[in-house]
């Protein structure tokens, strides 16, 4: 056989997405089901009035937007927001035509691609406002306010010179306005009160001057579970739809399901350790006669370089200790427990094997990080096996 026929042979396999778990042998597992659930137990407890724009920035929280974005336009998301231009054109080329907002950031020099992919950028300037216009004849624009965050965002005082600007500009269709309340580390309650009456003040200033946008917004995660006033015209929260809330009891009580099933590996090498390798390294966990084995997961792959004490795997159904040091793309496990473990057997780091589970908090904490932590710490280069 020649090599050209070899390569024309296995294209169809090369090209194929949902091979991926299969030849890297580690994948993450999500489940587009509880995705798809967590959306409609949101539309559910919304007035129907209520638009939701799910945010799906860091590639979905890990879990990938091309797919959870389908996903959701298929439950009925009227849009979508993302931080990265990479995010959105993911979206579009998987062939999702609703509305995706762009928070602040996207490049100017990007123009051609949001004109040609009809994306919104957000504006927070007069400044922006005309760095935009002179790239694009036309553009859609979210006017974007801070309303106490001391981030991007027009400050209360600028609001109305800015909405009295674009509602002036040519060209330019303004298709709403919104905030993000978010918490500083300084924050109380209170302020979301006061960041909310900021945004009314702007909105009744809006109203008599003829140029409130049609569509405001303010409400991520933590708004929609604990601040039904803050509703507006839509919301748009991203950790809800993949199961996160913040951890208190919240004013809307619903039932989310973790986006995050299982991190799934295998092993890449099995031995029985003996005296030909010299010398045992002291204080590694490594003992005489011991059975080994190494997965293919490492540092690399978003596991943390310095192994975590009491940091554990499950094999053929049953807890293993994961040894020092990480590597790259390695991790070493004692099998002890499971002297008939063989290469190429799964290797659960999170989720459930036979009657033993990893669950996703002794994960989050382990790693040194908290639940949206852990998703943001997924790879994009580990392949995603929706269920
Ligand atoms: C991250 C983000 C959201 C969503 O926040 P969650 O807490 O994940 O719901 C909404 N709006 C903006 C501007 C954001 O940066």
């Amino acid at each position: 056989m020649t090599m050209s026929a070899m390569v024309s042979n296995d294209e169809a396999l090369i090209a194929d997405p949902a091979a991926g778990p299969d030849l890297r042998g580690s994948w993450y597992e999500i489940d587009l089901g509880a995705i798809r659930h967590n959306y409609r137990e949101l539309r559910d407890t919304l007035p129907a009035t209520v638009k939701i724009y799910a945010c799906l920035k860091r590639n979905a929280y890990g879990c990938g937007a091309d797919t959870v974005a389908r996903a959701l336009a298929e439950e009925g998301a009227d849009g979508f927001a993302v931080a990265s231009l990479l995010d959105a054109m993911a979206i579009r080329r998987c062939g999702v035509q609703s509305p995706i907002l762009l928070y602040p950031g996207a490049p100017i020099k990007a123009a051609a691609v949001i004109d040609a992919l009809g994306l919104t950028v957000s504006i927070s300037s007069l400044d922006e406002l005309d760095l935009w216009r002179r790239a694009l004849p036309t553009i859609r624009v979210f006017l974007k306010v801070d309303l106490g965050f001391f981030r991007a965002g027009a400050t209360p005082r600028q609001a109305g010179s800015l909405m009295a600007a674009v509602s002036a500009a040519a060209g330019v269709h303004v298709e709403g306005l919104y905030a993000h309340i978010s918490e500083l580390p300084t924050s109380t309650p209170a302020d979301v009160i006061r960041q909310f009456n900021r945004m009314q003040t702007i909105l009744s200033a809006a109203t008599s001057e003829g140029n409130r946008p049609p569509l405001v917004m303010m409400s991520s995660t933590e708004g929609v579970l604990n601040h039904p006033e803050m509703d507006l015209d839509a919301v748009d929260p991203g950790a809800l739809f993949v199961g996160l809330t913040e951890g208190r009891s919240p004013v809307r009580r619903l039932t989310l399901r973790p986006a995050l099933k299982a991190i799934v590996t295998h092993l890449v090498a099995v031995k029985r350790i003996d005296p030909s390798l010299g010398p045992l390294p002291s204080g590694l966990g490594f003992r005489e006669d011991m059975m080994l084995g190494v997965v293919g997961f490492g540092w690399g792959d978003g596991f943390p370089r310095e192994v975590p004490s009491g940091a554990s795997a499950l094999v053929g159904g049953l807890r293993v200790p994961i040894l020092r040091p990480a590597h790259l793309e390695h991790l070493r496990l004692d099998l002890t427990r499971v002297p008939d473990a063989r290469v190429g057997d799964p290797v659960i780091l999170l989720g459930r094997q036979g009657d033993e589970e990893i669950p996703l908090a002794e994960v989050a904490s382990l790693w040194n990080t908290d639940a949206v932590g852990l998703y943001a710490s997924l790879r994009d280069h580990v392949p995603r096996l929706y269920l």
